[in-house]
């Protein structure tokens, strides 16, 4: 019997293309006659024919600390399962009852006939454990954004994001035509000179991340609640990396310098990440999410969560509350590999979280980086430009509670060889 081990593993087929159709171009007539996809080809081709493209590698089984790739184990060092909650076997079960008892697809949109028990328990366990009134769950972080910033900003507000704010929130601005600018990378003066220099009668939303997704740096958020309620401004916090992570019990940014949920606006972040599952979140006030759940084109147009995605979310939430040591051993490992690569002459940014940039400057580097560690059967992965600023390409690491002290000193000890 064939399983999937036995077919040939490709990285999403680009190299299988690339050897179809040697030196393809876009061509004028067809779909890709469009703004990057000359460019995109031509990098795809030189990194496939380097050998330098570690992208979608395919996994075979579960992600963790160690995951197997063409059949031989690798050490995992870029995944977001902060807690090392992949494979927990509650978490496993209440997916497999949640199949059981409610099926595996809900059949419409939350706001027609998608919504179930599992939603509400969910949105209650998340409000709760964030201190808001009320929560909304959709199918993902993304579209949570998308739902905040598109429905209840305008062309008539202005959005001041951090200039290192997450795609999705860039995408919802678009989609708004919303005016946006944006205040230099997590620096609350830069924030305060856009803020005096716009007339107070405008309305304005301030947008920041609890954890910076590509620099691992943790939002200044005394400062900037300071200044939003000086200047009378909104406050939106994207949680993706900071929910699980920070603060008690991994409650959040806000937790974490003691800032009650209440002097945020509105929270957003996803079910991916520290919480193994998938779907995402908006935490607020009651009537905030009340409008939302009938003005969120996310919410109201795309298919609710799944049974098996909303019911993981809700056991992780309380493994996560039972059991403690991850966010300790999480913690100890993060400074364990801070400091070990800064001993060895290693840059890593401003990185104070589980997110770790190894800085190698332009995107050969960071992708000649990955492939040695690659071949060291070490998946940690190049993030390069435009994903981040020019010059700034990288690995981005992350650590989590699965990984060993042993496991990152040999991973430290490789770098050092390889770099
Ligand atoms: N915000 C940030 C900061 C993220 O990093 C991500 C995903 N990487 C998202 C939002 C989107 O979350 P999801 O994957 O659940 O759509």
């Amino acid at each position: 019997m064939r399983t999937i081990h036995d077919k040939p593993l490709h990285s999403s087929g680009v190299r299988d293309f690339f050897s179809k159709y040697p030196g393809f171009l876009p061509q004028q007539d067809t779909l890709l006659n469009c703004k990057w996809s000359q460019r995109w080809f031509s990098w795809l081709q030189a990194s496939v024919e380097e050998d330098t493209y570690t992208f979608q590698e395919v996994l075979q089984g579960r992600s963790g600390a160690e995951v197997m790739i063409n059949d031989m184990p690798f050490c995992m060092l870029s995944s977001y399962d902060y807690l090392g909650l992949i494979g927990h076997a509650d978490i496993e079960e209440a997916a497999i009852d949640a199949i059981r008892t409610y099926g595996t697809g809900t059949g419409g949109v939350r706001l027609l006939t998608g919504t179930n028990q599992l939603h509400e328990e969910l949105e209650k366990s998340i409000s709760h454990f964030k201190g808001t009134e009320d929560a909304m769950v959709l199918s993902s972080g993304y579209m949570a954004n998308l739902a905040v910033v598109a429905a209840l900003f305008s062309n008539k507000d202005l959005v001041i994001a951090d200039e290192y704010i997450h795609r999705s929130i860039a995408d919802a601005i678009k989609l708004a035509g919303i005016t946006a600018v944006s205040f230099r990378h997590n620096d609350p003066d830069s924030l305060e000179q856009v803020l005096t220099s716009y007339s107070s009668t405008v309305r304005k939303l301030v947008i920041v991340e609890g954890v910076y997704s590509m620099d691992g740096d943790i939002c200044r958020l005394p400062e900037i609640v300071r200044l939003k309620e000086i200047h009378g401004a909104l406050l939106m916090i994207d949680e993706a990396h900071s929910l699980g992570v920070l603060g008690p019990q991994g409650r959040g940014v806000n937790a974490h310098f003691g800032i009650p949920a209440h002097q945020i606006d509105i929270f957003t972040g996803s079910l991916s990440k520290a919480i193994p599952s998938n779907g995402g979140y908006i935490a607020g006030r009651e009537e905030d999410i009340v409008y939302l759940k009938h003005g969120g084109a996310p919410y109201m147009f795309s298919a609710a969560a799944t049974p098996a995605n909303t019911a993981a979310a809700l056991a992780a939430l309380r493994v996560m509350q039972e059991e403690n040591w991850r966010f300790d051993t999480l913690w100890d490992n993060t400074h364990l590999l801070i400091a070990a690569l800064q001993e060895a002459g290693i840059r890593t940014g401003l990185s104070a979280t589980p997110i770790i940039p190894v800085i190698c400057g332009d995107n050969e580097s960071a992708l000649h980086l990955s492939k040695k560690l690659f071949d060291e059967q070490i998946l940690a992965t190049a993030v390069i430009y435009p994903a981040v600023p020019e010059g700034k390409a990288r690995l981005r690491l992350c650590c989590t509670a699965a990984h060993t002290p042993e496991l990152l000193h040999r991973f430290v000890h490789i770098i050092r060889r390889v770099r």
